[in-house]
């Protein structure tokens, strides 16, 4: 449910509903925004009269929000949310580029895409240290030893570092890890979803290969619903009847998720193509479509690349990219 305050309403008359609306055992999220206040009320509403609620003098309209993902949900937060990594605002109108090789392979790979990707103008350092492979007989990242590598990269670079977690238990392992990802195979992996609420680290919740918008934003609900907000969502392409791409990217749920959610909407034009030369048109399609941002993977040798080569650019091509994108977004603003 929620309450849209008006604005003629004081603090104290605020305060006063939000204490009442408390005692009744619910979470009031408070959404100020330039013209009004939003009241999100999460928990059981049903013993709320909303013909009472509306009756009131502050209120301007209350109603009961139908989607199943609450917190996440624009009704309850019409203002887009910003997220500052490190000092790196994301969402908002603020566009963020994150760029760096599918895994970390050595100091010498990391610390050098990292310093191209920098150049280039990426905003933050991606690398997989804990990798998801299909088959258990590919390479699986560096693991601990990876993110080690990963944090020297960002002590050389300034740059906040993404990576993803695979299991609860390595938590203790991210502790200086700015941004955490939940990979596609995990997105209802709930569990982690959970524990990674309960933190206040940055969640970089990426789509799932087979699953749609509404069971993406239930799954960030789950992040949400531990108490933690900090959540960048990724559209990196789902697996359709098409099998020319390695996934089907699809750049309208990048407008649908702006129009549901709040939370800042980035794109992954790598994993959604699969193909190199893909990745600048359907990167320039996200920012167009109004991404928040975008992830490409990077690698200073991408034939050589350990995972994830045939979509991985060039640091050169990423500059390119990166100059197209920047076009396109002057056109668009
Ligand atoms: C990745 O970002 O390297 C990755 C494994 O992505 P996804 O989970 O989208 O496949
Ligand atoms: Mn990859």
């Amino acid at each position: 449910m929620i309450a849209v305050i008006k604005n003629s309403a004081t603090a104290d008359q605020i305060e006063h509903l939000v204490d009442w609306l408390k005692e009744q055992s619910l979470d009031v999220h408070i959404s100020k925004g330039a013209d009004y206040t939003v009241l999100g009320l999460v928990g059981d509403t049903t013993k709320i009269d909303i013909d009472l609620l509306n009756n009131l003098a502050i209120v301007e309209t209350a109603k009961r929000v139908s989607e199943p993902f609450k917190q996440c949900n624009r009704k309850f937060h019409p203002e887009d949310t910003v997220i500052d990594v490190g000092g790196v605002k994301v969402g908002g109108g603020n566009f963020c580029l994150i760029a760096g090789p599918c895994s970390i392979e050595s100091e010498e790979q990391i610390i050098e895409v990292a310093k191209a990707v920098k150049k280039a103008g990426a905003t933050m350092l991606r690398g997989g240290a804990f990798k998801p492979r299909t088959s258990p007989y590919d390479f699986q990242g560096l693991k601990a030893d990876g993110l080690e590598l990963l944090l020297e990269a960002k002590k050389v670079t300034g740059m906040p570092i993404v990576t993803e977690i695979m299991n609860p238990n390595h938590l203790p392992l991210f502790e200086e890890v700015d941004v955490i990802q939940v990979g596609a195979r995990n997105m209802q992996n709930f569990e982690l979803l959970k524990e990674l609420g309960k933190t206040n680290k940055t969640i970089l919740l990426k789509r799932g290969l087979a699953n749609t918008i509404k069971e993406f934003l239930m799954s960030a609900e789950y992040i949400m619903s531990e108490g933690n907000s900090n959540i960048i969502l990724c559209e990196r392409g789902i697996r359709t009847y098409e099998t020319y791409t390695r996934n089907t990217m699809d750049i309208s749920a990048i407008p649908v998720l702006q129009e549901l959610t709040h939370l800042p909407v980035i794109a992954d034009p790598s994993h959604a193509t699969g193909k190199s030369r893909l990745v600048l048109p359907m990167a320039m399609a996200s920012a167009a479509a109004g991404a928040d941002g975008l992830m490409i993977e990077v690698h200073n040798d991408p034939a050589k690349a350990l995972c994830d080569g045939a979509q991985s650019l060039t640091p050169e091509e990423f500059a390119g990219v990166v100059n197209k994108v920047n076009d396109v977004r002057k056109v668009i603003l």
